[in-house]
């Protein structure tokens, strides 16, 4: 019998395999390393395995309430997925024709392509500016079906005001998918574009909420995008052990959070300062991350590995060339990272 038949465009995309080695320090994912907030552990403690026979809502109405709650709309204006990787691919899929455009910059967040890709759109990569932000103006006079920004952008850190997104949210033809996973850490509030019904502001729970494993992402738009993108990402997508998790961080966590998000800022200012002292040029970041252009990403992350650090290498980014981005943490960490680069020059 003959092998049954792939859809065609997928032939162009690769299995996302990121390392998966376990590493002493890993600095290499943008997640929170202080680890799981203290209400969400207790939550996830002592769930009653007994509801894990049951489906969860299948929209998760609980949930939406209570990020609603968080970033100031109403419910109807939320949608949740697995992760916001769910929340950008459905709502690609809700608001695109397979071989239609989708317009982002060059170099972002690196599943954007990817998620392009499985729905069939044709990608206008847009180059950074040369401070490297976002091109604003190609972006929104690009006439793609979706445009995709990042703000603060990954892998740059890089975020643009809310007056700039809003320009591209007003001009763009299509849909704005506005993904703001690393708000909590910089840049502007992108929450008020989601009110013009023509933009979802992505957000979600795995940077500094800690829950990345539990995979919780959200989205802020109109009641009518939220429901096209729930119809295109299908019911029951967060987990019932998520969602009591989420549910516990969003009540009594926010504290901790906090702290937490104050401790990324001010350890990012100073191992900025500590790499410039090295005479590195880290570009200013927004993010729980920092990009640092280097001559040979390959030789520095064999450094850091070799002492039991991971870090993430960017080989010849658009308009950077090689880099190294790295997720901010505790200081004890970022002072190991510090010492092995500083050795390596
Ligand atoms: N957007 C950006 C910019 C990201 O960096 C990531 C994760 N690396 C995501 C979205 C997806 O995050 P998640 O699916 O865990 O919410």
């Amino acid at each position: 019998m003959s092998t049954p038949t792939i859809r065609q465009s997928y032939e162009r995309i690769s299995i996302y395999s990121p390392p998966v080695e376990t590493w002493r320090i890993d600095l290499s994912d943008n997640t929170n390393l202080w680890g799981t907030p203290p209400a969400a552990s207790a939550a996830i403690r002592s769930f009653d395995p007994v509801l894990a026979s049951k489906y969860p809502q299948p929209y998760s109405t609980e949930l939406r309430a209570r990020l609603a709650d968080y970033v100031g709309v109403s419910p109807d204006m939320i949608v949740v997925g697995c992760g916001s990787d769910d929340i950008i691919d459905s709502a690609m899929r809700a608001f695109a024709e397979p071989g239609d455009l989708i317009c982002m910059s060059d170099p972002t967040f690196s599943m954007a392509p990817v998620f392009a890709k499985m729905n069939g759109l044709e990608r206008a990569p847009i180059p950074l500016r040369e401070d490297l932000t976002a091109d604003v103006d190609r972006l929104a006079t690009a006439k793609a079906r979706i445009t995709y920004l990042c703000s603060p952008d990954n892998p740059t850190g890089r975020a643009v005001s809310f007056s700039a997104a809003e320009e591209i949210v007003g001009n763009a033809p299509g849909l704005v998918i506005v993904d703001a996973a690393y708000a909590e850490f910089g840049g502007e509030s992108m929450t008020a574009l989601a009110e013009g019904g023509r933009a979802v502001v992505t957000r979600t729970m795995s940077k500094a909420f800690g829950l990345a494993g539990l995979r919780i992402g959200y989205g802020i738009a109109s009641p009518e995008i939220v429901i096209a993108i729930e119809k295109a990402r299908g019911p029951y997508k967060v987990n019932v052990v998520a969602e009591a998790a989420a549910i516990a961080a969003l009540q009594n966590d926010l504290p901790w959070i906090r702290t937490r998000v104050g401790d990324v800022v001010a350890n990012r200012d100073r191992f900025s300062l500590a790499l410039r002292e090295l005479g590195y040029d880290p570009i200013p970041s927004e993010a729980n991350f920092v990009l640092v252009p280097v001559k040979s990403c390959r030789f520095l992350v064999e450094r850091l590995n070799r002492a039991g650090m991971s870090v993430r290498g960017f080989p010849s980014l658009s308009g950077i060339g090689d880099a190294l981005r790295i997720t901010i943490g505790p200081w004890e960490m970022m002072q190991e990272c510090l010492d092995v680069i500083g050795a390596a020059r």
